[in-house]
């Protein structure tokens, strides 16, 4: 996941439909480019990170085992 540097100080700006430099402020940031405000994840990225949460998180509670048998041979 080389992309996780580029992202970890860029968000998305809906305006300008692209991850951009950001200003932050209180509880919100603002793209440098047009001052628009940006989000972490653009719209479909943030769907896939929910999703890939979901998908790591076992289903019905029940947690996975993963047991290694190791024996002395
Ligand atoms: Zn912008």
């Amino acid at each position: 996941m080389e992309n996780l540097d580029y992202y970890a100080d860029r968000k998305f700006c809906a305006h300008c439909q692209n991850y951009v430099p950001y200003l932050m402020s209180v509880d919100k940031s603002f793209c440098v480019q047009c001052g628009g405000e940006v989000r972490l994840f653009s719209q479909a990225d943030w769907q896939a990170f929910n999703q890939a949460l979901q998908d790591r998180r076992p289903k019905g509670g029940r947690p996975r085992k993963n047991q290694q048998n190791k024996e002395s041979a």
